[in-house]
């Protein structure tokens, strides 16, 4: 790997999100790749839910931490395949629950926003005894739930 390119993945990948700061880019699969054109490098980003205000945030970020260590880069999105909550990685996952957020179900690889779970976890109790409260929580990304057991309410992050 080109020497910039490798300073500028080690920057990046703990660079953390503005809406879930206990998690990094890379736990949530959001850095696709970083290369390099004649002048500049590129960091090919996938926007995670659409409509979620942090991505320019995230933008912002990269390209200032970047320039930070004297690399100039141009923050590209990309869609396709578009970003999904599969790509959150296990430690990512393990994450969300320690902070109470109970993580996204994997996806049938043919099937999109279809998890394969349909059941909600409580991340207080582990109680599948759940009722979602509302399709939005804190932020646009989770939905609202609340545990029948502990009675505790928690936000699921969608599956997308
Ligand atoms: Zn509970």
């Amino acid at each position: 790997m080109e020497k910039g390119t490798e300073k500028a993945w080690d920057v990046l990948k703990d660079l953390t999100d503005p809406e879930l700061p206990f998690l990094t880019l890379d736990d949530l699969g959001v850095i696709r790749e970083i290369k390099r054109n004649d002048k500049n490098h590129v960091v090919i980003i996938a926007p995670t839910y659409i409509g979620c205000p942090a991505i320019s945030v995230i933008e912002e970020k990269i390209a200032s931490e970047l320039k930070k260590i004297g690399i100039s880069a141009i923050i590209e999105k990309s869609f396709s395949p578009p970003w999904s909550s599969d790509w959150i990685s296990e430690n990512g996952r393990k994450k969300m629950e320690e902070f109470g957020i109970s993580p996204p179900h994997p996806r049938k690889a043919d099937t999109i926003g279809e998890p394969l779970l349909k059941d909600v976890k409580c991340p207080q109790c582990t109680s599948y005894r759940t009722e979602k409260v509302s399709e939005f929580g804190s932020t646009a990304c989770k939905s609202l739930y609340r545990c029948l057991d502990c009675k505790e309410p928690f936000d699921h992050f969608k599956c997308v």
